[in-house]
């Protein structure tokens, strides 16, 4: 028999339960295939597209060819399995409401085929890990506690990629160009870089994590983000590398990718969180609409300088460091009382690790309105954030170019100096003035 291997967010080979599913179904040949889904329609997220359209000639490449096509998964699935003669189709479980969505009329087009559901993108697949009275964790400790006592699984035993009976057929589309916008300097994609790059930072990092991972300064947190987002890497081959490790470092990385299990999990729990308050009362607050605010928040020209300088990383790299994540944030929400929403989707336009569940639950979480919610009165100060986690400014200064002649934690407080840089904006707004503010605003949503 044929059967069809169809990749999304898991284009890699090792420690690839759909994979190995599909070679043990398709001894006659595994068709590779990747779908370039309308609805999906990465061109409006420039920065993704890019590194997409990378990710995928590096898989073409490793594998000596990748079946690509372009339209709805429903026709074009049905069409690859008609035109191959393919008995099943084989995919890792998807868990956003869109990728749920697709897979049902997928299936449903199938008819008779069967549209095989192996493992998903979690140590622990989300819908899992569930209170004794069967409900989803809404608090992130407990949830922690009760996935760590779970455990996870091994890594599944690698295949050896030259013994999979690769079938293509004919006709296929070529892939698009897609240039990052802006010169946003892209990160390197596939397997072996995700890998090369994981096994640098455990010798490097990984022991100093528990401390360092707080400064954006020191820019030594992994970088795995983008791996996990497009599945080049599992998370169960780092836990099973960090499990070798006695280390704090080792203990609190474990805790941030639980905090990529738990989001994941309150997105397919919470589907209406991807785009609305997870917390529904928020809906309610007075919040004022986008202007030229947000085009300045956006371009990284507040005058606050750790969050410009958060700002401009994003634009510059698509990544930010998550410090600064959370600093922009609570900017937006609580010194612009604009929705999280914007920002959210900014970030989603902008970031190459873009991934609904974290990106929407980060946000609501720092706007006050998430899952084991900040409360809403801890309003960051974007200058105290900065002399915190940038103590000598050195994060500020490598990406605001305007101040980077102003030495030590000055860098900060620009308005201070005798000779302000004259290039650089003053603060665009008193941020003791909109903390009051914020705090109104909250207070009448008691009312
Ligand atoms: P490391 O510190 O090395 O962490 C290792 C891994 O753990 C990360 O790659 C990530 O998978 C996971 N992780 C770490 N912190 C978190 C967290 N707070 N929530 C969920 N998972 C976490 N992460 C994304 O992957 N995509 C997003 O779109 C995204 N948007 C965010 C938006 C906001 C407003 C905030 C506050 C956080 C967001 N995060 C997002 C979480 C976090 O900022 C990034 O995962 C992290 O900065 C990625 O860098 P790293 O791989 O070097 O992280």
């Amino acid at each position: 028999p044929v059967a069809l291997m169809w990749f999304r967010s898991d284009l890699r080979l090792r420690d690839h339960p759909a994979l190995r599913a599909a070679v043990a179904a398709g001894t006659d040949g595994v068709v590779p295939v990747f779908v370039l889904d309308d609805h999906l329609d990465v061109t409006r997220m420039p920065v993704r597209a890019a590194y997409l359209t990378r990710l995928l000639a590096e898989f073409d490449e490793r594998i000596g060819g990748l079946h690509l096509v372009r339209g709805r998964p429903e026709v074009e699935i049905l069409r690859l399995v008609q035109q191959t003669g393919a008995t099943s189709v084989h995919v890792t479980a998807a868990h956003t409401p869109y990728g749920l969505r697709r897979d049902q009329a997928v299936a449903e087009a199938l008819g008779t085929i069967p549209l095989v559901r192996t493992g998903s993108g979690y140590a622990v697949d989300p819908g899992t890990i569930r209170k004794a009275d069967g409900t989803a964790y809404r608090v992130f400790t407990p949830f922690f506690r009760s996935w760590q006592d779970r455990g996870t699984d091994r890594p599944v035993e690698p295949i050896d990629p030259a013994g999979i009976p690769w079938l293509r057929p004919g006709g296929g589309t070529d892939l698009p160009e897609a240039e990052p916008p802006d010169g946003v300097a892209l990160p390197p994609v596939g397997e072996r870089a995700a890998l090369e790059h994981w096994h640098r930072w455990l010798d490097d990092h990984v022991d100093a994590y528990a401390t360092e991972r707080d400064r954006p300064d020191l820019d030594t947190t992994s970088r795995m983000s983008v791996h996990l987002k497009w599945g080049t890497v599992h998370p169960r081959t780092l836990l099973a590398d960090l499990a070798e490790r006695a280390s704090d470092g080792a203990r609190a990385y474990e805790r941030q990718l639980a905090f990529r299990e738990f989001y994941a999990d309150v997105l397919h729990e919470r589907p209406d969180s991807a785009h609305g308050y997870y917390d529904r009362r928020y809906e309610r607050m007075r919040y004022d609409e986008p202007a030229g605010d947000f085009e300045a928040w956006q371009q990284g020209r507040t005058g606050f300088p750790f969050i410009d300088a958060g700002m401009r990383q994003l634009l510059a790299e698509g990544w930010m460091h998550n410090r600064a994540r959370m600093a922009v944030a609570s900017f937006l929400v609580k010194d612009l009382h604009l929705e999280w929403t914007h920002g959210a989707h900014w970030f989603l336009e902008r970031l190459v690790d873009a991934d609904l569940a974290n990106n929407q639950h980060g946000w609501q979480w720092v706007a006050g309105c998430g899952t084991d919610a900040a409360p809403y009165f801890r309003v960051f100060n974007p200058v105290a954030q900065g002399r915190r986690l940038d103590p000598d400014g050195t994060y500020v200064r490598r990406w605001v170019p305007e101040l980077r002649d102003v030495p030590g934690p000055a860098v900060h407080e620009p308005w201070t100096l005798d000779a302000p840089p004259a290039d650089y904006p003053p603060p665009l707004v008193d941020h003791a003035l909109e903390r009051a503010e914020a705090l109104r605003r909250h207070a009448d949503l008691g009312r």
